[in-house]
């Protein structure tokens, strides 16, 4: 008798411990760790991971194994270790990191096939199941006795397991016109028809001259030129046959990539790439901080370690901040590696995804460029981990479990004993200051690739230009270059700080501000629809021309949206084409990338948009950035706005000058003399990291001391402040003198979807019992969740305050 130690898919105290199951005897073998089975659970059947295999169990009664959803581990054995990891450090259950770590399609509704790729080499028992088609359900096998040969077939890549997703957004198909009869047939049909019917003729000729057996119905339509009712009369004679096909839904497949090859490195680039390279070859867990100004070659780096690591036949994670939003990342590594490459991002469906995934799965590629979760990657022989813009809050998942992409990193580095390697222009404090402690190997880039050096940067002083009359949103020096950037032919662009409070409908007269009724922050005005948004519960409600306090006729829009900074353009620079990327004209899958592309071949003069075209964008042309708004990020009540400003200014000043055009910048403020935009414009990082870390030291907070957060939410206020008060006395008792425990206070942001929100923040050195409180709150709580609708979360080291 064997026995499967099972953790079960109920995240919830009492469940979060393996259950021991009876393995029926046909599943021997192929019942090991890693495997998803279904298990009986007091009256239910419920999904299940097997942790373990072993030959006795201490319980008294076990019940069998009901199912398999799994033939191949779907977690390895060293993510199963770093789920433990994951529970430890965030406090989440132990299902709850399985199922962190396992793309979106293989939690949804999926129909599993099993496929024959050479039905030949089938050995006769199962050739019966697959004696007219290449798949079959998994179901119609899961009564047999075959499970161990079907194992060992997969292993030999004479089966394949599929998931075939069914989300009808993700699956693609595409039309195909089969063709059903033999050449006598067509020849037949052909001499059988009227003259007349031309298309039908074309068809037949198309498949008698070109001996293909399908085509694509699309393709064949355009190629011949025809309509669909020729098709459907042959369809009807049973010539042809048209059937949907799935299609391989790699979105970068249709595009081709010219190949590259590594470009000879520069001084600097070989002075930091000897320690990285020197950390793979003795295998090697060593975390790198590659401090490198934008531009200064960082990528052709990255890459050219990542060919190292590929020599020696290992594998590669390099991660990159939504880089949907960044295709230009992607194609040099397309380009550079080309099939070897998966990408994985959120721009892509649920069935793209598991795509991608399934590639890592079956070791098909190699590298894996992709966004945070990316970095649990199936990979089991890693040589690199890299993180582009470590700084990037992104990493950070604001869900259970709230783990930081970093940190996951540096455990799978210690555990592959490969190096990781955090690059940015603007490390976080808290790495750079791990970096000057000699945790982290320090390599600085500070000079540019071109010879251009870092742009110029003008800092306006908006209430001057205010003062002298002007009331555009554009300064004078502003307009001014733009103006010449138009005659020259260069291009120019423009960000839009849009986070914060941009476009809010205030009255002047009384002062009134539309907020939303479920949540406590101002709607924001969307001119397309003309409507007043909720951007937390998506509430929205026409814009009344009076306010709605006062009656006053002094209602409108404050701050500057992309629309309305498009149309003050047009006015001023009638000529200029303009480029507009916000969320509004990027939310179609593509759009994103087709309206860089148009950029990039200098279809437009000026490229204007939100956060979104801060990152990694390198277009020869540009000369010229403005930045509108400086400071709207300031105002954020976070502890972090001054860095954030700080790297949001720097990298958008990295998009200028970035080849043989000198770069120019420059940044409009209400706030020139804020250090953070004062050292931005000098491209001091060090200066900002001084006085910074200053700061930090002087209000405890990180890099000095660790943050946790704990949030209560709950529809009645009394209760809401009443559990936070419980939580704060609790930890209060349970934590040691030097912990600071701020709260209870109401959250940056008081209400979201009719919920309170409080908040008790904990600021502490070292607290051996702080883990062990905070599951004791959440454990506590967790009874009260069900029934009364509490919600209580713990963050350890936020990225979110509000
Ligand atoms: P970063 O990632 O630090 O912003 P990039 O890697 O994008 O910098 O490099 C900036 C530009 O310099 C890119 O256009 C890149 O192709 C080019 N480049 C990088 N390394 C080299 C090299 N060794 N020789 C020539 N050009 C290079
Ligand atoms: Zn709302
Ligand atoms: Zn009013």
């Amino acid at each position: 008798m064997r026995f499967a130690s099972v953790i079960v898919d109920v995240p919830v105290k009492q469940t979060d411990r393996p259950f021991d199951y009876e393995i029926p005897e046909k599943w021997i073998g192929i019942v090991q760790p890693g495997i998803r089975v279904n298990v009986p659970f007091g009256p239910r059947q419920i999904q299940g991971f097997v942790v373990a295999v072993k030959e006795s169990t201490t319980v008294e009664k076990t019940r069998p194994i009901t199912s398999l959803i799994d033939i191949q581990p779907v977690l390895t054995k060293e993510l199963m270790g770093l789920a433990h990891w994951l529970r430890d450090h965030t406090l989440c259950y132990t299902i709850s990191a399985y199922q962190a770590m396992l793309p979106a399609a293989l939690k949804a509704k999926y129909v599993k096939w099993i496929i024959a790729r050479d039905v030949t080499k089938l050995p006769a028992e199962l050739q019966l199941f697959f004696h007219d088609t290449d798949r079959i359900k998994f179901e119609e096998l899961s009564g047999t006795n075959h499970f161990n040969v079907i194992k060992w077939l997969i292993e030999e890549n004479i089966l394949e397991v599929y998931y075939e997703v069914k989300d009808r957004l993700s699956k693609k198909t595409h039309k195909i016109i089969r063709l059903n009869a033999t050449e006598e047939i067509l020849v037949q049909t052909k001499n059988e028809l009227s003259e007349r019917a031309i298309a039908q003729h074309k068809l037949l000729d198309f498949f008698l001259e070109t001996k293909q057996s399908e085509i694509v119905k699309k393709l064949l339509l355009e190629e011949l030129q025809i309509g669909v009712a020729a098709l459907k009369a042959l369809i009807k004679l049973e010539v042809l046959s048209e059937e949907d096909v799935e299609i391989y839904r790699d979105p970068y497949l249709e595009r081709t990539f010219t190949p590259s090859s590594p470009l000879p490195l520069t001084y600097q680039q070989n002075e930091a790439i000897g320690p990285i390279l020197d950390s793979i070859d003795g295998n090697r867990h060593d975390g790198y901080v590659m401090f490198g100004v934008t531009g200064s070659g960082k990528t052709e780096v990255y890459m050219q370690t990542v060919d190292r690591v590929l020599q020696k036949g290992k594998e590669a994670i390099v991660l990159v901040p939504e880089i949907a939003l960044t295709p230009q990342m992607v194609n040099r590594f397309k380009s550079r590696f080309g099939s070897k490459v998966a990408v994985l991002h959120s721009g892509l469906g649920m069935g793209e995804k598991y795509d991608e995934w399934r590639k890592i799965h079956r070791k098909e590629v190699k590298v894996v460029v992709g966004a945070r979760s990316a970095i649990f990657a199936p990979f089991e022989n890693i040589g690199i981990i890299i993180i582009d813009e470590e700084h990037e809050t992104s990493y950070k998942q604001e869900d259970t479990p709230r783990y930081h992409a970093r940190d996951i990193a540096m455990e799978r580095g210690r555990y592959h004993e490969c190096p990781v390697v955090l690059g940015s222009a603007t490390p976080t404090l808290e790495t750079f200051a791990r970096a000057s402690k000699n945790v982290y190997k320090l390599l600085k880039m500070d000079k540019r690739m071109s010879e251009q050096g870092m742009p110029e940067v003008d800092i306006v002083d908006m209430r001057e230009e205010l003062r002298e009359g002007n009331r555009s949103m554009f300064s004078r020096a502003l307009l001014e270059k733009m103006q010449i950037r138009l005659e020259r032919g260069e291009q120019t662009v423009l960000f839009l700080n849009k986070r914060g409070y941009s476009s809010f409908v205030m009255c002047r007269d009384c002062g009134y501000v539309v907020e939303c009724p479920h949540c406590d922050i101002s709607l924001t005005y969307h001119r397309s629809s003309n409507q007043m948004k909720c951007h937390y519960c998506g509430y929205e409600e026409p814009v009344s021309s009076n306010c709605p306090s006062c009656d006053s006729e002094h209602f409108r829009f404050f701050g500057t949206g992309t629309q309305k900074v498009e149309e003050e353009i047009t006015k001023l620079l009638p000529n200029a084409r303009v480029i507009r990327m916000d969320v509004d004209t990027t939310r179609k899958k593509g759009a994103h990338e087709k309206l860089l592309q148009q950029f990039g071949d200098r279809k437009a003069d000026i490229l204007l948009g939100t956060q979104m075209i801060a990152k990694g964008l390198d277009f020869p042309y540009v000369t010229l950035v403005g930045v509108l708004t400086a400071d709207t990020m300031l105002n954020i009540p976070d502890f972090r706005s001054s860095e954030k400003t700080f790297q949001l200014l720097t990298q958008v000043s990295g998009r200028a000058g970035r080849h043989n055009l000198a770069g120019e910048v420059v940044i409009q403020s209400y706030s020139p003399e804020h250090y953070s935009v004062e050292l931005a414009s000098h491209h001091d990082y060090l200066q900002f990291y001084q006085k910074e870390m200053q700061v930090r030291k002087l209000h405890q907070y990180p890099p000095f001391y660790f943050l946790a957060l704990v949030t209560v939410t709950h529809q009645e206020l009394t209760k809401t402040v009443a559990v936070t008060e419980n939580i704060t006395r609790f930890l209060k008792q349970h934590l040691s003198d030097n912990a600071v425990i701020l709260g209870p206070v109401a959250s940056p942001i008081s209400r979201i979807k009719d919920r309170y929100r409080y908040q008790c923040i904990i600021k502490y050195k070292k607290e051996p019992n702080l883990h062990s409180a905070l599951k004791s709150v959440l454990d506590k709580y967790q009874t009260n969740m069900e029934q009364e609708k509490l919600a209580v979360h713990v963050d350890l080291n936020p990225y979110m305050l509000m």
